[in-house]
């Protein structure tokens, strides 16, 4: 049976959880191609319009995947930490309803909800429904996960040990050729959501781009997860979603860290979390004098203006470096 995975979204956390997970029930995973015009394209005609574009791409990497699974991944994801209070964007909450709705002829969609901060039997039953879909038996579901769990714990060290952006997208994308890069005279935060700082489509080769300027880069996925807790406590209050709080949380080490020249916030246009991720970075940077930018993305940022943006705030730092 194969379960196809779009290559968005949860894509860029959650994968090797996904593929342990559906591996160990006994399944193939297909992941949809790597974003392109096409993709952008299919999931501007079948997305809603107001959409941010991570959503749009969602609904084309999907119907990439429309012939070649007999299921897709389409999870209502809750939690995954455990942390009180604290859920996924609600746009991921509803985007099985959503790629229904606007998409026909699709194969069954696994939207199975995943929260877990539930008690054991509320788990279960949802496994139930899982299995019912699969035709697997419910205990397979619950110890596919579990295994699947620790899967992904041993992952997310595996991430922390690495020292270049560029080995974490290695990592995230399955793309294992080594990074060999020279030392580079700046370093850069670059923060967003993994969606948007790793898929180099829809960045329009951020990461390249910056490093071909000479700056190393720098994400919230290199910063151990007690450390971005420690930072939480900084702040009044949490944020409500996971990945907004991963973002804060390692814009704030890095700034307090002191060891950035700068802050690039990575953001989708028309994104409702990011009006206050965004200015809670501009507020911390602020204090402590760290320079940051914005930049926006959406379907229609085109390479130059993303280049010219870069290229701006990169002299400036190198300028404002060499005069200290
Ligand atoms: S967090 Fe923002 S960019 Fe991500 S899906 Fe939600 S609205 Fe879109």
């Amino acid at each position: 049976m194969k379960i196809g995975i779009p290559r968005t979204l949860t894509y860029y956390a959650y994968l090797p959880l996904w593929k342990a997970f559906f591996e160990a029930l006994g399944c193939e995973v297909v992941v949809s191609d790597k974003t392109s015009k096409g993709i952008l394209d299919k999931g501007v005609e079948y997305a809603v319009n107001d959409a941010c574009i991570p959503i749009k791409l969602f609904h084309g990497h999907v119907y990439n995947l429309k012939e070649r699974a007999d299921f897709i991944l389409v999870p209502r994801l809750l939690n995954l930490t455990g942390e009180k209070a604290v859920t996924y964007c609600p746009k991921f909450l509803g985007l099985a309803d959503m790629v229904r709705a606007s998409m026909p002829g699709l194969p069954p969609l696994l939207d199975f909800r995943i929260d877990l901060r539930e008690k054991r039997k509320e788990r279960l039953r949802e496994y139930q429904r899982i299995a019912a879909l699969l035709g697997v038996s419910t205990s397979r579901v619950d110890r596919a996960f579990r295994r699947a769990l620790s899967k992904m714990s041993r992952y997310r060290r595996d991430l922390l040990g690495k020292e270049r952006a560029e080995e974490v997208l290695g990592m995230l994308t399955e793309d294992t050729r080594a990074v060999n890069l020279p030392p580079q005279p700046l370093t850069l935060a670059v923060v967003g959501y993994p969606y948007l700082l790793y898929d180099s489509f829809v960045n329009t080769g951020l990461v390249s781009k910056l490093h071909k300027m000479g700056v190393r880069i720098l994400t919230p996925e290199m910063v151990p997860e007690r450390a971005l807790e420690r930072k939480a406590k900084r702040l009044p209050k949490n944020l409500f979603w996971t990945f907004s709080n991963q973002v804060v949380r390692g814009a704030i080490y890095y700034i307090d860290d002191g060891g950035v020249d700068g802050i690039i916030h990575v953001t989708a246009f028309g994104c409702g979390p990011d009006a206050m991720v965004g200015k809670l970075i501009e507020l911390e940077a602020k204090q402590k004098a760290v320079p940051n930018i914005c930049i926006s993305l959406d379907e229609h940022t085109g390479e130059a203006g993303v280049l010219t943006r870069l290229e701006a705030f990169v002299d400036i730092l190198k300028y404002r470096r060499d005069k200290q």
